[in-house]
């Protein structure tokens, strides 16, 4: 078993997690949403290291026009670029005295003008779901820092972000709280010195439900997350473990590493982030409280470790460190995710695609949560394998995966 694959990875093992001088001019994808809020409030402890140029929401007007006077307040922005993508919600935004004064177009066009904005120097994509991809790939070829949260741009469409990482000449730092360990661990190593991966996952709130309980989880039982506090749909993700199935094919396609040498191992506590194994044995771990500040930082900011107001974990309160294997009975879909990553292509489209309609049709209440591994499953069952080679063939796959699924989706 070779540990690697020929394909380049897309995070630059052996290179540094290069330190840009601050304020680093910075774009906010999603601000309104969870990894966006937490990103604002770094810019607000460190107005002079971080400076948002632009920010985005989908319709959250009234809440995107507080954080950006927040901003300004503390001198960590200055009339920054506003793209907000529904278009009711863009008429609000062009009513509102903050909001409009640098207003960009609604819908797409307005998203994109903002991950291609001229003299800034990170991208933060806090964008959730597939819509990620496009704005993704935008920052790419600009060359700019992407500090990736929206893990489905590399799950949906690795190769196409690997290649516009390579033309525009940018650097992708993961802001998904395993892989900012992993890059922290690898950072300065020579990747033939790397044996394998381990991702850690909570095993979120139904971890240790039988089959009649898991049947009966609600949405208020899945969204109650023990460790971290999240947007819905990654909330949902991590009680199915599709969340970390996401992160294996993520892992695969950052670090280049085979997927029988990506392994994950359940660890309740989430204080162990992830762990990178070492040819000679060697375990190389990263540790700290559950707060999603500290992989953005060390995105945006890079290696230089700015002073940041979190818990730190006390060991000797703490005791002991727990791991056990998944189930990958009860939760399935960590072995679909695996399952679709080995076949790549239109397969992880198919995947990620599927699950986005199952779980908005579970925040509905329109299935149950055991729905969601069978619909997934039996929208691959339906699915070819294909090479994807551009953008329009990827959204083309994806729409066709979407209709596939919400068939199977019952309707009210
Ligand atoms: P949220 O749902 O909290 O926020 C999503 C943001 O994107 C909001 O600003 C939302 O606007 C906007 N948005 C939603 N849909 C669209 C769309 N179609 N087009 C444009 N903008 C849109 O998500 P999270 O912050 O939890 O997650 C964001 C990404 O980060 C996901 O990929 C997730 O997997 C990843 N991640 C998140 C972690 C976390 O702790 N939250 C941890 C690790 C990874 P509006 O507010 O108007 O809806
Ligand atoms: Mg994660």
């Amino acid at each position: 078993m070779t540990s690697r694959e020929p394909a380049l990875p897309l995070y630059h093992l052996g290179g540094r997690c290069r330190s840009i001088p601050g304020p680093v001019r910075t774009v906010l994808l999603g601000a309104t949403g969870s990894i966006g809020t937490q990103t604002v409030d770094l810019a607000l402890q460190h107005p002079g290291e971080i400076r948002l140029e632009g920010l985005t929401t989908r319709s959250r007007v009234a809440d995107l026009a507080v954080l950006v006077k927040r901003l300004e307040d503390v001198g960590a922005a200055d009339r920054p670029w506003i793209s907000v993508l529904d278009i009711d919600a863009h008429a609000a935004a062009a009513a509102d005295p903050i909001l409009s004064r640098r207003l960009l177009p609604p819908g797409e066009d307005g998203l994109l003008a903002a991950a291609g904005l001229e003299g800034v120097d990170c991208v933060v994509n806090g964008l959730v779901g597939a819509a990620g991809l496009a704005p993704t790939l935008v920052a790419a070829e600009r060359g700019r820092r992407l500090a990736l949260a929206n893990k489905e741009s590399l799950v949906i469409g690795g190769g196409l972000v690997a290649e516009a990482v390579r033309r525009g000449g940018a650097e992708v730092i993961p802001v998904d709280s395993e892989h900012s360990a992993l890059a922290q661990c690898l950072c300065g190593r020579s990747p033939e010195e790397l044996e394998s991966l381990i991702l850690t996952a909570s095993g979120g709130p139904c971890r240790d439900w039988d089959a009649v309980q898991l049947a009966n989880a609600s949405r208020a039982d899945v969204l109650a997350h023990p460790t971290w506090e999240m947007g819905p749909k990654i909330t949902v993700d991590s009680a199915t473990l599709m969340n970390k199935g996401l992160e294996v094919i993520e892992a695969h396609v950052l670090f280049g590493v085979a997927y029988d040498a990506i392994d994950v191992v359940v660890h309740p506590g989430s204080v162990v982030h992830s762990l990178a194994v070492f040819r000679d044995g060697a375990m190389m771990a990263q540790l700290g409280a559950p707060d999603m500040r500290v992989p953005l930082l060390y995105a945006i900011t890079g290696e230089r470790h700015l002073p940041l107001a979190t818990d730190r974990i006390d060991l000797k309160a703490l005791g002991a460190l727990r791991f056990a294997a998944p189930d990958e009975e009860r939760f399935p879909c960590l072995r679909l995710a695996r399952d679709a990553g080995r076949a790549g292509g239109r397969m992880t489209i198919a995947l990620n695609a599927a699950n986005e309609e199952v779980v908005a049709a579970f925040l509905a209440d329109r299935v149950g949560f055991l729905d969601i591994p069978r619909i997934i499953a039996s929208t691959l069952d339906s699915t070819e394998p294909a090479d994807v080679s551009d953008l329009e063939t990827a959204l083309a796959y994806d729409r066709e995966a979407r209709r596939l699924a919400k068939e199977r989706i019952p309707t009210l």
